[in-house]
């Protein structure tokens, strides 16, 4: 099997101003590219060739494992994401963050909290497991909720890569602009 990346819903200017087009080129089209044309030349001829991306995930570690894991992160992230993304989310989901956080805004501060308090590269990410309870977590790198038997319902990359064009340094700052862009009938579904 060989992996391609695909293309996204959205013009890369479209989630200007929480990501800038400049980011989304290099992020999703130099960053994310890399990670897939890597995966793709070292499953070549071995027994991961023919496996699905998430069962390589949960089955491999080292470059394989980083790779895989993160081409698979920035595509579930990038589609996270939506021009008519922000508002809040609602139904069941919702039901469950106000009934675990207290409120959806105590859940993004609870959130936004997780992805400024990672030291170094990775994620933040919303789960859930076989009951709908939620989980917040942090993985370092290319750590991935797939591995812990999570179901990923939404992620926030907070490698530098990911916002220091638009935010240099300014972490928090980041990832409270992508509330705006979130898409919540994406999110809702995955729930
Ligand atoms: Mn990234």
């Amino acid at each position: 099997m060989i992996y391609t990346q695909p293309e996204l819903p959205y013009a890369a200017d479209a989630l200007e101003p929480a990501i800038s087009r400049k980011t989304v080129e290099f992020h999703y089209g130099k960053h994310e590219k890399a990670y897939i044309d890597n995966l793709n030349s070292l499953i070549e001829g071995t027994e991961y060739e023919d496996m699905e991306l998430e069962e390589i995930i949960r089955h491999s570690d080292g470059a394989l494992f980083n790779n895989a894991s993160q081409a698979w992160n920035h595509i579930f992230y990038f589609f996270s994401l939506s021009p008519d993304g922000g508002g809040e989310p609602t139904g069941d989901l919702r039901r469950q963050i106000d009934e675990q956080f207290g409120s959806f805004e105590d859940f993004k501060k609870a959130f936004v909290q997780a992805g400024v308090s990672l030291f170094g590269s990775g994620w933040v990410w919303l789960s859930k497991d076989l009951d709908g309870k939620l989980f917040i977590t942090q993985g370092s790198n290319a750590e991935s909720p797939l591995k812990q038997e999570l179901t990923p319902l939404l992620t926030f990359d907070v490698w530098e890569h990911a916002y220091y064009l638009d935010y240099q340094n300014r972490r928090a700052d980041a990832l409270n602009a992508l509330w705006k862009v979130v898409d919540w009938d994406v999110v809702e579904g995955r729930y």
